[in-house]
């Protein structure tokens, strides 16, 4: 009876996990402190096939959806396309938009010398990597009918179009004891035959830092030369345990750094930032040496992480995120709030300089990154049945007013307008105070 009565709890909590219609809302109820724990090797395994079956009924969709893949045309606009997606990086906590510790050297450089631009009001759709990755490749935006899976994903539109696509993951590669989060943000890129719908080369290991992804492209880079190229890297970035993200030798903040900046932060705290700023100043390095890869090719460089990060934002004492508190401004600015940027190589600018116009006119625009494949098409020229010109931020049709609802559940730019309003009304209260 006592046995029972202690395993109770645990044993509802797994009925609840086992009680979802996709892999996503499980992937999110395994975030919640209490979730159901499996203990015994066979309720591990009957949710190992539960998971499976969940993503095969995703799967057989996303197949069906591979007869949509259709290309009208394709004027390969740009020869070489390259998308880095970055891992973990609140904009807030970058000095390439304002951050006081030193970060960013080597993008504000590119950026001073007019290489690079910065795009300034852009949100991820949500804040867990798998659920960003669905809304990043497929062509489904939040608020179309139907599911991310019922559209076809990008890289298939690449690769139809005659597009030689590769794609560098340091993250989702498919093996044994994958966590969750990995099987759900991966099994779309590897599953044989989708996976060969859409990339024609992969890398096939896994690296500590990233600079191993970059050393290993250089065996890869050859393939398909003689076509034009899409080239996606998928970083590890600042994923969390920062501390181990950056090789000690190009550390260069510790928690000394923040003595006078921080001083409502412990000792401990401060260590966790400089572990997080080093961790931003390696993936400095990376993004900088992609970059280099490309100086001499006719090629434009999009940079874009999955989702932000909290590192001690807002008076919080907490880093990571918080996945099952309420999406306050606070939680947006630090959770949701990314950077983005577009580089192009002197070549590319002096062929598409119509493009680099709109990179700079465009660049204040608001938007949300699950509407990514829609820049990635127009770039490419490719005209296909899908495509939605008010969705491409560099289009004069793109619709500025689009609602971006942040984790199916509140408006950014309502909250957003909440908040200043909120801040209005304080201040008037101050200013009246002072008056009497
Ligand atoms: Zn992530």
């Amino acid at each position: 009876i006592v046995c029972a009565s202690m395993c109770m709890e645990n044993k509802r909590l797994l009925v609840k996990l086992m009680s979802y219609d996709n892999i996503g809302d499980v992937e999110h109820e395994l975030t919640e402190k209490h979730h159901g724990v499996q203990y015994l090797p066979i309720y591990r395994l009957a949710f190992s096939i539960y998971a499976n079956e969940l993503t095969a009924q995703q799967l057989v969709r996303l197949k069906e959806s591979l007869d949509d893949v259709k290309v009208d045309s394709c004027s390969y606009r740009s020869r070489n396309i390259v998308l880095i997606i970055g891992e973990s990086y609140n904009r807030n906590h970058s000095s390439l938009y304002g951050y006081e510790t030193p970060n960013t050297p080597r993008q504000k450089k590119l950026y001073k010398r007019g290489e690079l631009m910065p795009f300034t009001d852009v949100v991820s759709p949500w804040n867990l990597t798998s659920f960003v990755f669905k809304h990043l490749f497929s062509l489904y935006t939040v608020g179309d009918k139907g599911d991310w899976c019922d559209y076809p994903l990008f890289p298939e539109v690449f690769r139809k179009a005659g597009y030689h696509v590769t794609f560098m993951t340091n993250q989702f590669l498919p093996q044994a004891k994958e966590a969750v989060y990995d099987f759900s943000g991966g099994f779309f890129l590897n599953d044989e035959q989708l996976s060969k719908a859409q990339f024609d080369t992969r890398n096939t290991d896994l690296y500590r830092f990233d600079n191993g992804l970059l050393c290993n492209y250089e065996k890869l880079k050859d393939e398909g030369k003689d076509k034009p190229q899409l080239i996606i890297f998928h970083l590890k970035g600042q994923h969390v345990d920062y501390r181990t993200r950056c090789p000690k030798v190009q550390k260069r903040f510790n928690k000394d750094t923040y003595k006078e900046s921080r001083p409502e932060l412990s000792d401990k705290e401060r260590t966790v930032l400089s572990d997080y700023d080093n961790a931003i100043l390696y993936n400095d390095s990376i993004v900088n040496a992609i970059v280099d890869k490309f100086r001499k090719q006719d090629a434009i460089v999009i940079y874009v992480p999955d989702h932000g990060e909290e590192c001690y934002d807002g008076g919080v004492h907490f880093y990571g995120r918080m996945h099952s508190a309420e999406i306050t401004p606070r939680l947006a600015h630090a959770e949701f709030e990314i950077p983005m940027w577009i580089w192009a190589s002197r070549e590319y600018k002096a062929k598409h300089p119509d493009i680099w116009q709109a990179v700079r006119k465009y660049r204040k625009r608001p938007y949300m990154t699950d509407a990514m494949p829609y820049l990635l098409l127009y770039l490419a020229g490719i005209e296909c049945p899908q495509y939605r010109d008010e969705l491409n931020i560099l289009s004069d049709k793109y619709n500025e007013k689009r609602p971006r609802i942040l984790k199916r559940q509140v408006d950014y730019n309502v909250l957003m307008e909440k908040e200043k309003l909120q801040k209005e009304q304080e201040k008037a209260k101050e200013n009246n105070k002072k008056k009497r």
